[in-house]
């Protein structure tokens, strides 16, 4: 049986979804596409000669200004996997009720094929034919990181975007987020969607209408298997064992490790990055990475790396209680009628991990008005819990009550305010997912996300008359 295609995956996920919701004829096919993708591709002189590469910006939807979503460096990057992905940044973010539309980038390339200086040329050089049409813009569409990108990649297109000069210069350091911190960053985006993954988790079990998963409402001793551990599978794994998870297995694309007592992350992390794998990790079982999600049972699975990691040639096989879709789309449509019929949950991606997205919008927020950063501590939290504030109650559509004001204002560093702000987020959004599930009775937790979105999207096109 084939892999299913990533985008077709999300268009039946959002077809199935649009038969619970009330939608005037030919809404929902506006939904399920994506509004534009453009597709550049340039030449830039390295070692001695001209290099071609190739790459895409996807707008989904522009019912909000600006749209937002990560830029992926992958060599396998291709146009349907960037335009599944700027479909689930309109449903992630109109699920947290963030105001952004949605868009996604990637460039078909291998960072570890090139020096750092190579890719700052490289990414300076997208960056320029991305500004000529407006595809990075503070209030038009705002790129942020993804894999193989981080706070390096943001630095110098926010600093190629700042000599362009094209757009007012108070307003240049919103074009991009997840700039490092002296760059007009904010603190926690690197960890963001990792502790997104936790909260969302933790408002999961401890809710009062889900079931208790192997007799328990709290996170404390279950066994969790993670599968990727870079950026979101790291931080995930380690936040859930400082809440007591006992992370049993990590699954890289090269090797898988166990251990029944629970893996250290940060010398797993360590260990790695001294000897380049997770592979022979003391102490622990290693298995090929082929074999690593249908190799031991645990109750959790977090999958945190890419699409399509659970098919139908796996879910028969695999033996876990709850999927916690880190990745975007990690569980192909397919997969999870399996997975639904053998009882196992899935708590869906465009809730999962859109801690990194939230947080994108605290920084955004800091940026557009104009707010000081890098100063000293005092100011600094000022400021950020300004833009908390600001944040929170542009999504809850009404001022915070004097309580959650003080409670923000109690917050001593910009750490603590940015993570007080996204747990607030991640459990008010569980909140509107159970209530869909309670009132409108669909059948799994992703329906139920997905219904709460689109609500909210036809909401926004039936405002201005679509
Ligand atoms: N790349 C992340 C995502 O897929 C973050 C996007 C953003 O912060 O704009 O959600």
């Amino acid at each position: 049986m084939s892999t299913q295609n990533f985008l077709q995956s999300v268009e039946r996920f959002i077809d199935t979804a649009t038969h619970s919701v009330n939608l005037p004829e030919g809404l929902a096919e506006r939904i399920a596409q994506c509004n534009s993708t453009y597709t550049v591709r340039f030449g830039v002189k390295l070692r001695g000669r001209i290099h071609s590469f190739v790459g895409w910006r996807s707008v989904h939807s522009e019912h909000i200004e600006p749209v937002k979503g990560g830029i992926r460096y992958a060599s396998d990057a291709n146009q349907d996997e960037v335009e599944a992905l700027a479909t689930l940044m309109s449903l992630k973010c109109a699920l947290v009720n963030v105001p952004f539309g949605g868009s996604k980038g990637a460039l078909q390339i291998n960072p570890a094929d090139w020096s750092e200086d190579e890719l700052e040329r490289i990414t300076r050089r997208f960056t320029q034919e991305l500004a000529r049409r407006n595809l990075i813009h503070p209030g038009r569409n705002v790129p942020a990181p993804d894999m193989g990108t981080g706070e390096r990649e943001m630095a110098w297109m926010a600093d190629e975007y700042r000599k362009l000069g094209n757009s007012d210069a108070i307003n240049q350091a919103a074009c991009v987020t997840g700039k490092p911190v002296v760059r007009g960053g904010i603190e926690g985006r690197v960890e963001a969607t990792g502790r997104g993954v936790q909260y969302a988790l933790n408002a999961y079990l401890s809710h009062p209408d889900t079931a208790p998963l192997s007799g328990q409402k709290s996170i404390k001793d279950l066994s969790v298997v993670v599968q990727g551990f870079g950026n979101v599978g790291y931080h995930a794994a380690k936040f859930l064992s400082e809440d007591g998870a006992r992370i049993t297995g990590i699954v890289e694309h090269d090797a898988a490790i166990f251990d029944e007592r629970g893996l250290d992350i940060d010398a797993v992390a360590g260990f790695r990055r001294e000897t380049g794998s997770i592979a022979d990790f003391p102490g622990a079982e290693t298995v090929p990475s082929a074999r690593g999600l249908t190799h031991r049972a645990a109750d959790i699975l977090i999958p945190a790396a890419k699409e399509n990691a659970i098919t139908l040639e796996n879910c028969h096989e695999i033996d876990y209680k709850l999927i916690v879709e880190a990745a975007n789309g990690p569980v192909t449509a397919d997969a999870e009628e399996v997975l639904t019929q053998r009882g196992i949950l899935v708590l869906p991606d465009l809730y999962v991990n859109a801690g990194g997205v939230v947080v994108s919008y605290f920084e955004w927020v800091k940026n557009i008005t104009h707010l000081p950063f890098g100063l000293m501590d005092k100011r600094q939290n000022a400021s950020t819990g300004q833009a908390v504030v600001a944040a929170l109650e542009e999504i809850s559509g009404r001022p915070l009550q004097d309580g959650q004001r003080k409670q923000i204002a109690r917050e001593t560093s910009e750490i603590d305010l940015v993570r007080s702000g996204l747990e607030e987020i991640m459990t008010r959004a569980f909140d509107d997912i159970m209530h869909c599930q309670r009132t409108q009775k669909v059948d799994t937790l992703r329906m139920a996300a997905y219904v709460v979105t689109i609500t909210r999207i036809a909401d926004y096109y039936r405002a201005i008359g679509l």
